[in-house]
């Protein structure tokens, strides 16, 4: 078996090792320059790559090729090997052939993925299964694989990673939510975008389990568009109660826990339902609830400087995301937003935003679009290309009592690597003002 595979980052590594150990002639094919540990990686497996270009005949000599998450399927090679007869999958559909029995939770949602995935782990580690994380989080699921047999994968699934499988079934399955994201990638149409997280469940059967939102109007309206054979499980956010719910006569208490915000004890409601559907001790999903890390950059509490609260969520690159975090503001905000537009409609903020936001500091290299749309709607507007500046403008700005929330509802290439160096940057610069 001839196997090619486009982009050499964690997924990419993942399937280059595992086609490898199971017998594939591989090679490992990047446009771009490969990042050193993966490169020393393919090295020391002996695994054939090139970088800086893709070379035709290779390439089209594949009986399949694999790709990254990263690369739209729109690009002329993918679109010409298609043309080709060569199947192109992703990297989840591939390993998904190497799993020899394990339990697969799949979930997938705009938002909440990680937090979900890593708690739905975090829980199933305490019910003390054998279980391991992976996916669009931490290690590939191929990379899992190829390491070890798990009794139990919990894996996070973007749309794109979705949108290249073919009989990859998870036993469950979850749509934690839908909300305009990455439309650039789906011809700016609401409805592919929607029918690629549907993916998730198409090839279920009869005894996997559908957990998905009820009350979300986006998951809803394709509702009767797709043949699920999975059983389905509605969750709603009204099965929420103070702070906690009870699942099968049984309470989970969530005030003892780090979760904070509607939208986190959603994501705890889907993970502690999946746990237990995978078998767990409703007692020990109750103590990995309380053990439970918050993840870096979705809502970070970094701490007060003269009287200021600084919250880092560079991870909300969407609008909902931020509708969630303004939400759970209960003190006037001096709201840091911006960076790479992918599309997005920013008036379901307008309210919130005139309600709880005084100061806009727009950080992106293009502001108009967030000037346009809250220009008016705020007390003052200023500019910031950095994430020192912004902290800056946001340390002269803030009166005591206020909170300085990082919430962008946009990428971060244009100014940065990507979410985590921006969250990790305006961190360092929060911690640079408590000097
Ligand atoms: P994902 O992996 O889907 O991007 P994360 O857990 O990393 O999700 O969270 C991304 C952003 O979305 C963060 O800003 C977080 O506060 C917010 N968020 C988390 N869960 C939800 C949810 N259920 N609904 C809306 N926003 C959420």
């Amino acid at each position: 078996m001839n196997t090619v595979i486009l982009g050499a980052g964690e997924s990419g590594l993942g399937a280059a090792l595992l086609a490898q150990k199971h017998g594939h002639k591989v090679l490992v094919s990047d446009r771009g320059q490969i990042a050193p540990p993966f490169l020393e990686e393919l090295e020391q497996h002996g695994i054939p790559y090139e970088q800086g270009q893709h070379t035709r005949e290779r390439i089209f000599a594949a009986d399949e090729v694999i790709k990254s998450p990263g690369i739209p399927d729109t690009v002329p090679l993918i679109v010409e090997l298609q043309e080709a007869g060569i199947p192109v999958i992703s990297e989840i559909e591939f390993a998904g052939r190497y799993n020899r029995g394990g339990y697969v939770i799949g979930i997938t949602g705009s938002n909440g993925k990680t937090t979900t995935t890593r708690l739905a782990f975090q829980l199933m580690k305490a019910a003390g299964f054998h279980a391991e994380m992976g996916g669009n989080v931490g290690k590939s699921f191929a990379r899992c694989l190829y390491e070890q047999q798990h009794e139990y994968y919990v894996l996070e699934l973007s749309s794109f990673q979705l949108d290249g499988i073919a009989a990859f079934r998870p036993d469950i399955s979850m749509i934690l939510n839908i909300s305009p994201d990455h439309l650039d990638r789906y011809e700016y149409k609401m409805e592919h975008y929607i029918r690629a997280k549907y993916r998730i469940a198409m090839n279920q059967q009869p005894g996997d389990k559908l957990l998905y939102k009820a009350d979300d109007e986006n998951i809803m309206s394709q509702w009767a568009g797709h043949d699920i054979k999975a059983e389905c499980i509605p969750l709603r956010a009204d099965m929420l109660e103070g702070d906690g719910f009870a699942i099968n006569g049984h309470r989970f208490d969530l005030q003892k826990t780090r979760l904070r915000g509607t939208h986190n004890y959603m994501n705890a409601l889907f993970a502690v339902k999946a746990a237990l559907l995978a078998g767990a001790d409703p007692g020990k999903v109750q103590q990995g609830l309380e053990g439970f890390q918050p993840v870096a950059h979705r809502m970070e509490v970094l701490g007060k400087v003269k009287g200021v609260e600084y919250i880092n969520d560079s991870k909300a690159t969407n609008v909902d995301a931020v509708y969630y975090a303004l939400g759970a503001m209960q003190r006037p905000v001096v709201w840091i937003a911006g960076g790479q537009d992918k599309g997005n409609d920013y008036e379901p903020l307008l309210p919130l935003v005139r309600e709880k936001v005084r100061v806009l500091i727009a950080m992106g290299l293009d502001n108009d679009k967030l000037k346009a749309a809250f220009g008016a709607a705020v007390e003052e507007l200023r500019e910031a290309k950095s994430a020192e500046e912004a902290v800056a403008h946001a340390a002269e700005l803030a009166r005591e009592g206020e909170t300085v929330l990082l919430s962008p509802a946009c990428a971060s290439f244009d100014l940065f690597k990507n979410y985590e160096q921006r969250g990790a940057l305006f961190s360092a610069a929060v911690r640079a003002l408590e000097k």
